[in-house]
């Protein structure tokens, strides 16, 4: 039986940024009924990177999603899920594809943190290589290069269990190099590769309200499309593997670089007898308003960081954009310094605070001073 899918927060900026034939026709269905659409779209398209390989074909489940009482998007998705990495981004993730009612499978190094999801209707399987034996379409958000890796390619990796016709989605944010080297990994047994790290955090990953930053094979990614579409709000498709990764580091280098100003800015206010929250405040009618500054200015101020970005992701971030960057001969020095500054908030134990306590780095520096 057909089920039904409602996704909350459809915005039509997702039909401009995805080529998804699939999401274009249907979005455009007006109608209040189910439509079954048979997955004949779903041949691989003709790229020198994927065309001798074989075309995707998992087995399909078709979903509708009703945004109002007059228009329907009907999508067509993979029967079975598998979800690795269930940390701060992955557990809304899958928890937003199970309450659109998709098949889910899940696995994360630490088992416990797999029981949410199980009582939401998860299934379980013990290693990364049973949930992509089991699944259709498999996604992974690891917290690093090396543990995406391993996941992917290790011992009970999930490339182990993969075969022609099926899709593994990496959505961790990784350098270029490891994406390649697991992209060839993956598309070695048969199966097809798409790297899709996340912009957007903690909030936006529960309200699937991501943006996804897709390079690879194209056909899978017009098969993921509508459980993208599940997750966030919108989708860039950015050619071969490498270029998503690509885009994801250089958006967090210029993240990391703002916050770490925010801070000195933030700092600089109170040691001239400004009010901080006054500043934000500023800023936030001016032209560099940024929903983050409005949104961690105000803990900020209070010392206060709630982790939804954890500090040394970001670190991890800065450090792979400086690899970037240096691939390519390019300075980028704020960048540079801002990443001396979170390996400080790093090594004050800061870690796993959310990124925004980068402002307690400067306030160490500004105490280590006045004891000068
Ligand atoms: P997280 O909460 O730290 O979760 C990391 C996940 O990776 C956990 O499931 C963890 O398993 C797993 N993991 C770590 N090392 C592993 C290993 N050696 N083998 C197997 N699994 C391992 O991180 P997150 O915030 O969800 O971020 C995940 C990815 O998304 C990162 O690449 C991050 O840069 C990126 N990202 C994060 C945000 C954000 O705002 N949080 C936004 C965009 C992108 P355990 O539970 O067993 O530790």
């Amino acid at each position: 039986m057909a089920t039904t899918l409602f996704k909350a927060n459809f915005t039509p900026s997702s039909l401009l940024t995805s080529s998804s034939p699939t999401f274009l026709s249907t979005a455009m269905a007006s109608c209040s009924s189910f439509f079954h659409r048979s997955p004949t779209h779903f041949t691989a398209q003709s790229r020198s990177s994927s065309s001798r390989r074989p075309t995707f074909h998992p087995s399909f489940k078709a979903f509708s999603s009703q945004m109002s009482v007059s228009s329907a998007i009907v999508a067509v998705i993979p029967e079975r899920i598998g979800f690795l990495g269930l940390g701060i981004m992955g557990t809304p993730m899958a928890e937003n594809l199970i309450k659109a009612g998709c098949d889910v499978t899940v696995w994360n190094r630490t088992k416990s943190k797999c029981d949410l999801l199980i009582s939401l209707g998860a299934k379980y399987k013990s290693s990364p290589e049973e949930v992509a034996a089991s699944c259709d379409v498999t996604f992974a958000m690891l917290a690093d290069p090396e543990s995406a890796f391993d996941v992917a390619c290790g011992e009970n990796g999930a490339a182990r269990g993969m075969t022609a016709g099926k899709g593994y989605v990496d959505v961790s944010t990784v350098d270029v190099d490891t994406s390649k080297v697991i992209s060839a990994r993956i598309n070695a047994t048969g199966a097809q590769f798409l790297e899709a790290p996340v912009s957007g955090s903690k909030k936006p990953a529960e309200d699937g309200q991501l943006i996804f930053l897709t390079a690879g094979d194209r056909s899978l990614f017009e098969t993921v499309a509508p459980m993208l579409d599940i997750m966030g709000k919108s989708k860039f498709y950015l050619g071969d593997v490498g270029n998503g990764a690509a885009m994801k580091l250089v958006v967090n280098m210029i993240m990391g670089s703002m916050m770490a100003s925010f801070s000195e800015g933030l700092l600089l206010s109170e040691k001239v007898g400004l009010d901080p929250k006054v500043l934000v405040e500023v800023i936030s009618q001016g032209a560099i308003n940024a929903p983050m500054f409005s949104m961690k200015g105000p803990s900020m101020v209070q010392s206060k960081y709630p982790t939804a970005f954890p500090l040394k992701h970001q670190q991890k971030d800065l450090r792979l954009a400086l690899g970037l960057a240096e691939s390519v001969s390019q300075p980028i020095p704020i960048a540079a310094a801002a990443n001396e500054l979170y390996k400080v908030a790093k090594s004050n134990g800061l870690s796993d605070k959310d990124f925004s306590a980068v402002i307690e780095a400067l306030k160490a520096k500004l105490q280590s001073q006045s004891k000068d």
